[in-house]
C-alpha cells in the first residue's frame, strides 16, 4: 500500500460500527467479503466495494473472502470469473482462503429450501410469470395469494423433488417463500426461491436444473461463511428484510448483519455490468478493456495504476448519500501519482519538419534526465541532428507576445537541447507549411545565450532520423451527457471519444513496456497499448497534463 492509502482520515460510519462491535466483543475479529456475480467485467464502482471490504479486513486484522454469487448460469462465464480475480489482485488485494462460489453451497441451499417447505414456509407455485406479476400487486395495491399457497407440505416436498429431477419444463413452476402478500415491501410478497433452468453452469456443469435465486443464495452464503459485516450498496436495503426472514427460519451457523452504503456513480459514464456489456456486444467500444471503459481492465489499459484507483476510493469516502462524482476527481488521482512516478520523454503528436541549416556533421548524442526532481530515475540519451519534428501547434509565422513558442524570425529553446531561430518556411500548393528552416546556437546547450538574449519559450521535439513512428490514441469522455440514459445509449455516445494521431516518439521509447506510464512533455501522460510493440508503437493517453473536464 502506498503512503496515500495510509493517510489518516476521519472514520466513516462502517468503521465506527466495526470498532464498536469489537469493543463490545460482539465479534472478536471481523470477516467481510466481496461478492460479485460473474456476469461481466468489474467497473470502478466495484473498486469502491473491493477497497472497502478488503481495506476493512486489513485495517482490523480480519479476513476478506472473494465469493462469486453465481446463480445465473446463462449470463455467467468462466472468463468473467478469471477477469474478476485478476482485477482484485491487480488492485493489490488477496482474498483469504480459496476463491469461493455460492454454487459450492448449492447442496446446502437445496436442503435449506427443503427445511422451509417442511416448516410450511415455502411452496411450489404453478402460476405463470404474467399471473405471478398480477397476483403480486403494486406499491399501492396489496397482493393476492397464489392458489398454490396452501398446498400440503408433503405435496410440496414431492413437487420440489420433481422440479429437481427435471420433470417440469422451464418456467412451469417455481418454489416460493410463504411470507406476506400484503407487505409494503414487494420483496416480501412470497418471493421466488428456486426456478428451473436447463442450463449448464460454469462450475456445477449439468448437476442441477433448478437454481436458487440471488436473494436466497446471497444471505445464506454470507451466513455459511460467517461473515460478520455484510456490506452492500443501498439498493439492497429492502432486501435486508427478506435476508433476515430467511436466516431466522433456517438453522445457520451465523446471522450476518448487513450495512448499506451508497454506490459510486461517475459522470459521463455508466456503472452497470449489464449496460457496459451492451457497449461491448454492439462493438461500440473495443471490448471490455477499451481504454474509454470505466472497467478496471479499461482503466489498467488506459494507464491507471492500482495506487491511483485506491487513492480515488479513499477520496470519495463511504457514506449513505447518493452522489455522482466528477471525472476530475478520478483524473486528479492518476495525475498526482504519475507526476511523481512516471519518467519523462518526448513525443510529437502532430509533426512538422524543422531543418537546422547551420548544423553540419554527425548527429550528437545529448542526455536528459528521466525525471526533473528524481535524479535516481537516471538519464536517457537523446540524439540531436539536422532534421527534427516539432508539433505543428508550436510554430506560427506571426504571433503576439503571449505565444511563447516558435515564431518566424524569433527564438525558442528546444527542451533538453539548444536555442533555435526560425528563418523561413516552405509551403505546399494549399498554403500549408511543409518545412520550417532554422539556425541553432551551439553555445546554448544547458545554458542561456551568453549575450543576455532572453528566450522564454520551450518546445519539445524529436530527431527525424532517429525517432520512432508512433500512433497516439487520445481519449475523451465516452458519453456526451453527464448521466447517460440507459435506454438511449447509442445516441448519447461521444463520437470524438477517440482521436487517433500519427506522429513520432523519441528513440528510447522503443523499449517501452506495455502499460508503463510516461509523461510526454507538454502533451500528457501516456502508456504503451497492448496492441503496440517495438515495430508499431501505440500509445494511449491516460490523462492530459491539466484538468480538461470543464463544461
Ligand atoms: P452491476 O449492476 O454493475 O452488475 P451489481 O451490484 O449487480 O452491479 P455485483 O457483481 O452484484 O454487481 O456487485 C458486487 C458488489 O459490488 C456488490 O456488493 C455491490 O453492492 C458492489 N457494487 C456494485 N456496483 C457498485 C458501485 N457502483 N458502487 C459501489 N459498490 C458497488
Ligand atoms: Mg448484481
Amino acid at each position: 500500500m502506498s503512503e496515500l492509502d495510509r493517510e489518516v482520515r476521519p472514520k466513516h460510519f462502517i468503521q465506527q460500527i466495526i470498532e464498536q462491535d469489537l469493543q463490545d466483543q460482539k465479534h472478536t475479529s471481523i470477516r467481510t467479503r466481496f461478492p460479485p456475480e460473474p456476469n461481466g467485467y468489474l467497473h470502478i464502482g466495484h473498486a469502491k466495494s473491493i477497497c472497502l471490504n478488503f481495506g476493512l479486513a486489513a485495517t482490523y486484522h480480519g479476513e476478506c473472502h472473494l465469493r462469486f454469487d453465481d446463480t445465473n448460469p446463462e449470463k455467467e462465464d468462466q472468463s468473467f470469473v478469471s477477469s474478476i480475480q485478476e482485477d482484485v489482485q491487480w488492485l493489490g488485494f488477496q482474498w483469504d482462503g480459496s476463491v469461493r462460489y455460492a454454487s459450492n453451497y448449492f447442496e446446502q441451499l437445496h436442503q435449506y429450501a427443503v427445511d422451509l417447505i417442511e416448516k410450511g414456509l415455502a411452496y411450489v407455485c404453478f402460476l405463470n410469470a404474467e399471473e405471478t406479476r398480477a397476483y403480486r400487486g403494486s406499491l399501492t395495491e396489496t397482493g393476492r395469494s397464489s392458489p398454490y399457497r396452501d398446498t400440503a407440505v408433503a405435496d410440496n416436498l414431492a413437487l420440489f423433488e420433481q422440479m429437481r429431477q427435471g420433470q417440469f419444463s422451464e418456467g412451469h413452476c417455481v418454489l416460493r417463500a410463504k411470507i406476506d402478500m400484503a407487505s409494503p415491501f414487494m420483496c416480501m410478497r412470497d418471493p421466488v426461491l428456486y426456478r428451473i433452468r436447463f442450463a449448464e453452469h460454469h462450475q456445477t456443469k449439468d448437476t442441477w436444473c433448478i437454481y436458487p435465486m440471488y436473494d436466497f443464495t446471497h444471505c445464506i452464503s454470507d451466513a455459511i461463511e460467517q461473515i460478520t459485516h455484510s456490506l452492500c450498496s443501498l439498493e439492497f436495503q429492502d432486501n435486508r428484510r427478506l435476508y433476515d426472514w430467511i436466516l431466522q427460519n433456517i438453522s445457520v451457523p451465523a446471522t450476518p448483519h448487513q450495512y448499506e452504503f451508497s454506490r459510486l456513480n461517475l459522470e459521463y459514464t455508466l456503472m452497470s455490468k449489464r449496460k457496459l456489456s451492451e457497449l461491448v456486444d454492439n462493438q461500440w467500444v473495443d471490448g471490455w478493456d477499451d481504454p474509454r471503459m470505466p472497467t478496471i481492465a479499461g482503466l489498467r489499459r488506459r494507464g491507471y495504476t492500482p495506487a491511483a484507483v485506491r487513492d480515488f476510493c479513499q477520496r470519495i469516502g463511504v457514506t449513505k448519500q447518493e452522489n455522482c462524482v466528477q471525472m476530475n476527481v478520478l483524473e486528479a488521482c492518476i495525475r498526482d501519482d504519475l507526476n511523481v512516478n512516471s519518467p519523462r520523454a518526448m513525443a510529437v503528436l502532430d509533426p512538422v519538419k524543422v531543418v537546422i541549416e547551420n548544423f553540419t556533421g554527425e548527429p550528437e548524442s545529448l542526455s536528459a534526465p528521466c525525471h526533473p526532481d528524481t535524479p535516481a530515475m537516471g538519464q536517457r540519451s537523446l540524439p540531436f541532428a539536422k532534421t527534427l519534428w516539432i508539433d505543428r501547434a508550436d510554430f506560427k509565422e506571426e504571433a503576439n507576445k503571449k505565444y511563447k513558442r516558435l515564431v518566424l524570425g524569433k527564438e525558442v529553446r528546444l527542451r533538453n537541447a539548444y536555442v533555435i531561430q526560425a528563418t523561413r518556411v516552405d509551403k505546399d500548393a494549399e498554403g500549408h507549411i511543409t518545412c520550417i528552416y532554422a539556425q541553432y546556437d551551439p553555445a546554448t546547450l544547458g545554458c542561456a545565450p551568453t549575450d543576455g538574449r532572453k528566450v522564454k519559450g520551450v518546445i519539445h521535439w524529436v530527431s527525424a532520423e532517429h525517432a520512432q513512428p508512433a500512433e497516439f490514441r487520445v481519449y475523451d469522455r465516452l458519453f456526451k451527457v453527464s448521466q447517460p440514459d440507459a435506454n438511449t445509449l447509442a445516441e448519447s455516445l461521444n463520437p470524438d471519444s477517440l482521436i487517433v494521431k500519427q506522429g513520432y516518439a523519441e528513440p528510447s521509447l522503443v523499449n517501452a513496456a506495455v502499460g508503463k506510464a510516461y509523461q510526454f512533455e507538454r502533451e500528457g501522460y501516456f502508456c504503451l497499448d497492448k496492441q503496440g510493440n517495438s515495430d508499431q508503437l501505440i500509445f494511449n493517453r491516460t490523462v492530459a497534463l491539466r484538468e480538461s473536464w470543464t463544461d
